[in-house]
C-alpha cells in the first residue's frame, strides 16, 4: 500500500533541530501512524538558516502586526523569511494529505502560541506561529492539527477522516479524473458527508446532478473545494442520528420487526447520550453485512480510516 504523504514538524520525529539542539519526539505518533503515513519532516527555522543551536525566538506584537523576533535581539526579525518559506512550499504541500505541527512554537504552533508586547517583557495574547499560519493561508483546506491535540480521540478521528479521504481523492479521482470516478467517490462518501454537513452534501449532490459526461476541470475543482469544507465541519450528534436513521430505513425491509425495534431503541439512546456511537454503528454494520446491501457496504462512514489508528 502506498503510504499517505503527511507534513510534520521535524522535531516531532526526533530530529535534533530545536533551538537548544534537542527534539520533541512524539513517540506515540510515530508508533501509531508510521505504518500508514509517509512523514515529510520540515523544520522551518533550520530551513531559513537559523542553525542549531540558535537564539530562541518569540512572537511579539508590533503596531498591530505579529512579528517573529529573536528573544535577545529584537533587531533580528525572521517573519518575512518564514512566510517566504511557506510560499516556496506551495507546490509540494499541494501533494500532502495533512500536516501535524508542533504546539507552542512561534514558527509551527497552530493555536495558542504566546505573543509578547514589543519589549518582550509581558505576554499580551496568543496566536498561530509564523510558518504554520502562512501554510494555512496558502492551503485553507489542508487538514492540519497540533500533535498534542491528536491525543484527544475526537480530534484524532476528525483529522484522520480528512487525511484518508483526501488520500482516496488523490488515488481514485485525481489520478484519472472523470465524471464516473467523481460519482463513484461521491457514492462511497455520501453518508460520511451527510454526517459532517447536510447543506454541503446538498451542494455536492446538486453539482453532480448538473454534471454532463465530459471531463470537466471546473466541476472537479468545485467539488473538491466543497467536499473538503464539508469534512472540515465537525460532525454533530444530530447528524449522526440522521445517518443512522437513514441506514435503518434502507435496511428495514430486510430485517425482522424485533431487530428494527432494537436498532431504533439504540439510536434513541445514542441521541439522548445514553449509548456509545460506536456500538450503534457496530450493530448497524452487522445487519448490513448480513443483508449484503452493496450501497451500504461500500460507505466510508463505517470505517473512514483503519480502525486500529484510534
Ligand atoms: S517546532 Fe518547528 S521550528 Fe521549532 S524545532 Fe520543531 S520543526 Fe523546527
Amino acid at each position: 500500500m502506498d503510504k499517505i504523504k503527511v507534513g510534520v514538524s521535524a522535531c516531532l520525529l526526533g530530529q535534533n533541530v530545536r533551538y537548544d539542539g534537542g527534539h520533541k519526539h512524539a513517540q506515540w505518533m510515530t508508533d501509531a501512524f508510521s505504518e500508514w503515513f509517509d512523514f515529510q519532516p520540515i523544520c522551518p527555522e533550520v530551513e531559513v538558516g537559523l542553525g542549531v543551536p540558535r537564539e530562541p525566538i518569540n512572537l511579539v506584537q508590533v503596531e498591530n502586526k505579529i512579528r517573529v523576533r529573536a528573544v535577545n535581539n529584537p533587531n533580528l526579525d525572521h517573519t518575512h523569511k518564514l512566510h517566504l518559506l511557506a510560499d516556496q512550499y506551495i507546490p509540494e504541500l499541494e501533494t500532502f494529505c495533512g500536516y501535524i505541527f508542533m504546539q507552542k512554537s512561534p514558527s509551527c504552533g497552530l493555536h495558542k502560541v504566546k505573543v509578547f508586547c514589543e519589549d518582550g517583557e509581558n505576554q499580551i495574547g496568543v496566536a498561530g506561529g509564523a510558518f504554520s499560519t502562512q501554510v494555512i493561508k496558502n492551503h485553507p483546506s489542508l487538514p492540519v492539527e497540533e500533535a498534542s491535540c491528536l491525543a484527544d480521540s475526537e480530534v484524532r478521528a476528525h483529522f484522520l477522516t480528512r487525511v484518508f479521504a483526501h488520500s482516496d481523492w488523490q488515488k481514485n479521482v485525481l489520478i484519472s479524473p472523470s465524471v464516473k470516478s467523481l460519482k463513484d467517490f461521491h457514492r462511497r462518501y455520501w453518508l460520511l458527508f451527510k454526517a459532517h454537513s447536510e447543506p454541503l452534501l446538498h451542494q455536492l449532490d446538486q453539482l453532480l446532478a448538473d454534471a454532463n459526461n465530459s471531463n470537466n476541470s471546473h466541476l472537479l475543482n468545485s467539488y473538491e473545494a466543497i467536499y473538503r469544507d464539508c469534512l472540515a465541519a465537525r460532525p454533530q450528534r444530530n447528524n449522526h442520528v440522521a445517518v443512522m436513521c437513514h441506514v435503518l430505513n434502507e435496511l428495514e425491509p430486510l430485517l425482522q420487526a424485533q431487530q428494527v425495534l432494537n436498532l431504533e431503541a439504540m439510536i434513541n439512546q445514542y441521541q439522548n447520550q445514553l449509548f456509545n456511537k460506536s456500538k450503534v454503528i457496530e450493530a448497524l454494520l452487522e445487519c448490513i453485512k448480513v443483508s449484503t446491501k452493496e450501497s451500504l457496504l461500500e460507505q466510508k462512514y463505517f470505517e473512514p480510516y483503519p480502525s486500529k489508528l484510534l
